[in-house]
């Protein structure tokens, strides 16, 4: 298993970590801090540094999979094409500094906590969704349609008014009384546990709650730090299908 220092610290560039095992679909570690490509949000890359200058390029981070194609508690590290001769070199046992590229990553968390403000600006269930460093898109089943400006407009100022993210804790229990909490969009947190984590955005108690879901992607802590983003393109993608897509501003 590989204990994910992501989810209770997003801002982690880097961690020791020991190695446990080298397999074809990559390289994993007792813990790490590159987030597994999982609801929607891309991989993390970067590059883990081993033992005499070892440097093994990451070019992908994804869940491993049991024989039956189910996610397991190990993350595995995929490494770049070219890597060969340093993987040779990794043995299990290894002590290795996991590093991502976070200038990638803080991408990726800025765009991801604009699909939460997206969500409050279109309060319709979502049927997909992808973030990447390049764009977001958000598909929202609803017939409706959307203007562009005043999407971009709502999350410009839902920006600069700098809402802090408040992460939590509801139980499974809770969480299954109240179904509607879920949105597709959002990285379905691990259960088993017994608690599932949720990402508040806005206050709980004095009405101006903005968004609240259960969560295991990585955000931002404020939304000022989203910056500027804006609304490149609204598309029909069915009869029932409306597709925001989100890039950065020239
Ligand atoms: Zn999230």
């Amino acid at each position: 298993m590989t204990q994910d220092l992501f989810r209770s610290d997003a801002y982690l560039r880097e961690c020791e970590a020991k190695v446990l095992r080298i397999e074809e679909g990559g390289i994993v570690l007792d813990r790490t801090v590159f987030y597994p490509q999982g609801g929607g949000q891309a991989g993390d890359s970067g590059s883990l540094g081993g033992p005499n200058g070892l440097a093994i390029a990451i070019a992908d981070s994804r869940k491993a999979k049991d024989e039956r194609g189910k996610p397991t508690a190990d993350i595995l590290h995929v490494p770049a094409p070219d890597q060969e001769a340093a993987l040779a070199a990794l043995r299990p046992g290894d002590t290795v500094v996991a590093r991502i590229d976070w200038e990638r990553r803080h991408k990726l968390m800025r765009f991801h906590t604009a699909t939460h403000l997206l969500c409050h600006l279109v309060p319709q269930p979502v049927d997909g969704c992808s973030i990447t460093p390049e764009y977001a898109r958000l598909d929202f089943h609803m017939t409706d349609p959307l203007d562009k400006d005043a999407l971009t407009a709502g999350l410009a100022r839902l920006v600069a008014e700098a809402h802090a993210l408040e992460v939590g804790a509801i139980s499974d229990a809770e969480l299954d009384a109240n179904p509607a909490l879920v949105k597709s969009m959002s990285v379905q947190p691990p259960r088993g546990s017994g608690q599932v984590r949720t990402i508040r955005i806005g206050g709980a108690d004095d009405g101006a709650r903005i968004d609240y879901q259960p969560c295991g992607g990585t955000h931002v802590a404020n939304t000022r730090e989203i910056g500027a983003v804006v609304v490149s393109k609204i598309e029909k993608k069915s009869a029932h299908t409306r597709r925001v897509v989100l890039g950065w501003a020239a």
